[in-house]
């Protein structure tokens, strides 16, 4: 049996003092789990760590609720001295958070309707979520989730056969998908018995996994989690989360090559940002980035309209002007699918691409 309490892993800082610029560099080499309890927390940890004016931080940014919180790796690839920096940005606590306009909700995709087991979504038909993890190494400020209660929907060995009884039950159901918060806090011995158990419901052909964790730690890909992937006896596929170039560098081109041409599928989701992304040039830069590192683009999701994230949020006419120039410059398999989440839905929406 399984320890309460060792899987997933704490975030809190270790002991050791304040994070510093040289931390950058050497956590490279830590382990993904070290990583993971010495993210950065504070704004001023931040601005001094990107040696940012610390007046210009204080002028636009300010903490909340839902906290700052940055692994290191992700920081090395921001630019040093750039409060505009689209990494920043998107990790970043501003003023302008706690503006609210009318239309900006708690809970945009109404997913508390279709969370009858805990830590279970089944909206779409032959897929299930299954919410893993309760947080994220990383949060992202637009995240769709920042007000779930992940807290009832946190799934451990001990509580997990409710959902798994569900999915047993529903022989329709062909495909489950760990997404989260971040299924990969889980710990490699957790995760593998948890594929364990799905594996074993024969109806069951595929498993996917939706996570940001390869892009903003992506020594979280250990040699035992990418051999797990690759023996199972299901259809894997790995889908990413990265919305800007400049989050791919060598570390995680590096840490994918176990699972690219393997069998394994990878694949990218990008959320479109207003001053971050909403660009033909720096998206098709990803598009570009991502297949050689052996991923292809799947999704570029329109803006949730959750509370908070006003300042994010891009037209739906200029989303569609964006993703008709991706589709006049780029291959059709570099160009992903511009959808929005519209509640009540059987499946996400696309956007069409006028001219
Ligand atoms: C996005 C989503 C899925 C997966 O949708 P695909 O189109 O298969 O990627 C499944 N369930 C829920 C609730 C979702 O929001
Ligand atoms: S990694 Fe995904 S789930 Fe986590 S905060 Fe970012 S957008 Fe939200």
């Amino acid at each position: 049996m399984l320890q309460p309490h060792t899987n997933t892993i704490a975030i809190q800082h270790d002991t050791r003092g304040a994070l510093t610029r040289t931390h950058l560099v050497e956590s490279h080499q830590w382990g993904w789990q070290k990583v993971t309890s010495n993210t950065v927390d504070d704004i001023d940890t931040l601005a001094s760590i990107l040696e940012l004016n610390a007046s210009a931080v204080k002028g636009i940014a300010a903490a909340n609720t839902f906290e700052l919180r940055v692994p290191l790796p992700f920081i090395s690839r921001m630019r040093v001295g750039d409060i505009n920096d689209p990494l920043l940005l998107q990790v970043l606590p501003l003023k302008k958070e706690l503006i609210n306009p009318v239309g900006l909700t708690h809970d945009p995709l109404n997913e508390s309707d279709y969370n009858q087991v805990p830590g279970l979504v089944h909206k779409y038909k032959g897929r299930v979520l299954l919410t893993a993890a309760v947080s994220c190494p990383i949060n992202c400020r637009y995240c769709f989730r920042r007000h779930f209660p992940y807290d009832k929907n946190r799934l451990t060995p001990r509580n997990w056969q409710p959902a798994l009884n569900y999915i047993r039950k529903n022989s329709s159901i062909k495909e489950v998908i760990l997404s989260g918060g971040e299924p990969l806090l889980l710990n490699d011995r957790t995760l593998t018995a948890l594929l364990d158990e799905i594996e074993a419901i024969a109806h069951v052909k595929y498993i996917r996994i939706h996570s940001r964790y390869p892009i903003v730690v992506p020594q979280r890909l250990t040699e035992t989690l990418c051999d797990r992937l690759l023996n199972s006896r299901c259809r894997v596929s790995l889908v990413l989360h990265s919305n800007h170039p400049n989050e791919i560098d060598d570390h995680v081109t590096r840490h994918l090559r176990p699972l690219v041409n393997s069998k394994v599928t990878l694949l990218n989701q990008s959320v479109l940002l207003r001053h971050i992304n909403d660009d033909a040039n720096v998206l098709s830069e990803l598009s570009e980035k991502l297949y050689d590192a052996g991923v292809l683009p799947y999704y570029l999701h329109a803006t949730d309209p959750v509370t908070g994230t006003a300042h994010f949020q891009v037209k739906d006419e200029d989303a569609q002007k964006i993703g008709l120039a991706l589709a006049n410059r780029l291959p059709g398999y570099l160009v992903p699918t511009l959808v929005r989440e519209v509640s009540d839905r059987p499946g996400k929406t696309r956007l069409p691409l006028t001219p």
